[in-house]
């Protein structure tokens, strides 16, 4: 059988866990890309591929989106780094 279901926060697509990029961290503190699910705290979870890491990435430089979803004072280098790797995308 599948594997645990996950839901994109930006387009609200259904995937296995394991095919969505999890974010994990501890809301209003810190947050990290957690590609290979290990991390400890909470996750959130985007869709690897169809720009959903870059949409993101913009909506939490906000300072709306980044009350939305707890980014707290890490949230500029997260995005950053989201930024990063979804320019990677082929
Ligand atoms: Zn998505």
């Amino acid at each position: 059988m599948g594997g645990t279901q996950r839901t994109c926060v930006q387009c609200g697509a259904v995937a296995e866990k394991r095919r969505l990029l999890r974010i994990a961290g501890r809301p209003g503190e810190a947050w990290a890309p957690d590609p290979e699910g290990r991390l400890p705290g909470r996750g959130i979870y985007l869709c690897r591929e169809g720009g959903c890491i870059g949409r993101f990435a913009a909506r939490i430089r906000t300072r709306k989106g980044g009350a939305r979803w707890k980014m707290g004072d890490g949230g500029m280098e997260l995005a950053d780094r989201l930024a990063a790797m979804s320019s990677d995308e082929a």
